[in-house]
């Protein structure tokens, strides 16, 4: 599959192919080109001659060790109650307690429960059962498995065609065909998309999957207009960072560098994004550089923005972003304070099982980041090495 999402006439997608054509001519590996679908996307298939990509970014599953499938709840109680017999008569021990996932253990004492009863009566030993948050459904006794896995978080910022070339920031509009296709593709590979708030399971452990997570930062209007209506049809949601004292205007802070000035969601705008499924959390009052305020100011820019957001659109705002990048141990520990669940920040990475929620890393997506380099800075190492680097040369 080769990207050419950017080019819109048939007759240069024909130049493309023909050229291609001319070119395999001389390949001595047998190559079908099925041609340019609807996003603007060549897809072609050529017999490989080394691993595949998958083999090379990828571990294998801890819950299914490869093979592609686990045991289902029900089948592990069978495992379990197979096992206690096996167990009582060969080793006969004085009691047996047993470990599992919730699913599991709910089983077992509910739907599944006159069998355990009848099984303990039968071997005459008591058998306690212990939920394990966070173990792996088909995993068993011993220490709990946790989920190990990094986790992904995507910023954008703008979704909508780039101004002219020059215009500053302009990496952080990425056009709409773009990023229906970053999306669609991430489906197909099997990814689901999540706001933060369904994110977090997974952030603590206790859940484990091929999920990321999608943010959008400052509340642009056209993330409703351009980002929403793909998100729906996917089953994927978002968080989208509100800047409380610019909802319905535009993005001031801007100004002064000579960015393009558009419009940001106002209330009923905000409420449309939150009754199609997705979240909003805050990102301060006023797009507030942290770094420079007093500790008083800061903290009225992390609390404030939350209760006051909370209070103007009658939702809970559970999750942080500090503008800029910018934060301070301190900043940390207010975000943490005022309550919010999560915050995250602009350090490049995907989460690690040793991050603390409210100094979460993400992974930029701009304007020119190529379907392939998207998925190949989710499933590998390319971008938490960036953040190691960042971190270093910012201490
Ligand atoms: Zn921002």
């Amino acid at each position: 599959m080769a990207d050419f999402i950017d080019m819109q006439q048939s007759d240069h997608q024909q130049a493309v192919l023909d050229e291609l054509k001319k070119h395999l001519l001389r390949d001595r590996v047998k190559t079908m080109v099925s041609g340019f679908s609807e996003l603007g996307l060549l897809e072609l298939t050529r017999k490989r001659t080394r691993e595949s990509l998958m083999h090379l970014m990828c571990d294998a599953c801890p819950a299914c060790k490869g093979s592609g499938v686990v045991k289902t709840p029900r089948t592990v109680v069978y495992d379990i109650l197979r096992e206690i017999l096996r167990e009582a008569r060969q080793f006969n021990p004085r009691q047996f307690r047993v470990i599992a996932s919730p699913q599991v253990i709910d089983l077992l004492s509910e739907e599944e429960g006159a069998h355990l009863a009848s099984l303990g009566e039968f071997i005459g030993k008591p058998i306690q059962l212990q939920a394990e948050v966070g173990m792996m459904p088909d995993a068993l006794g011993g220490p709990a498995l946790r989920a190990r896995g990094v986790i992904p978080i995507l910023t954008y910022h703008q979704i909508a065609e780039a101004p002219p070339k020059g215009t500053p920031l302009r990496s952080l509009c990425v056009a709409p065909r773009r990023f229906a296709a970053h999306m669609r593709w991430l489906k197909r590979l099997g990814w689901q998309g999540l706001n933060m708030t369904q994110l977090l399971p997974y952030l603590h452990g206790q859940q484990s999957g091929r999920v990321f997570g999608i943010t959008f930062d400052d509340g642009y209007l056209n993330n409703l207009q351009h980002a929403l209506p793909v998100l729906k049809a996917l089953g994927f949601s978002a968080t989208c960072y509100l800047v409380h004292d610019a909802l319905g205007q535009t993005n001031q802070w801007d100004r002064e560098l000579g960015i393009a000035q558009v419009p940001l969601m106002n209330e009923a705008q905000v409420q449309e994004w939150v009754s199609s499924g997705m979240e909003v959390g805050s990102h301060t009052l006023s797009h507030a550089h942290l770094a420079q305020l007093s500790a008083d100011q800061a903290w009225s820019e992390i609390d404030q923005s939350k209760h006051q957001l909370e209070e103007r659109l009658g939702l809970p705002i559970q999750h942080f972003c500090y503008p800029y990048g910018e934060w301070q141990a301190e900043h940390v520990q207010m975000a943490q304070r005022a309550g919010y669940l999560s915050a995250t920040t602009t350090v490049r990475g995907r989460v690690a099982p040793q991050d603390s929620p409210w100094c979460l890393p993400r992974v930029p997506v701009h304007r020119s980041t190529h379907l392939i380099q998207l998925i190949w800075k989710l499933m590998s190492r390319h971008e938490d090495q960036r953040g190691r680097h960042a971190l270093m040369a910012s201490a």
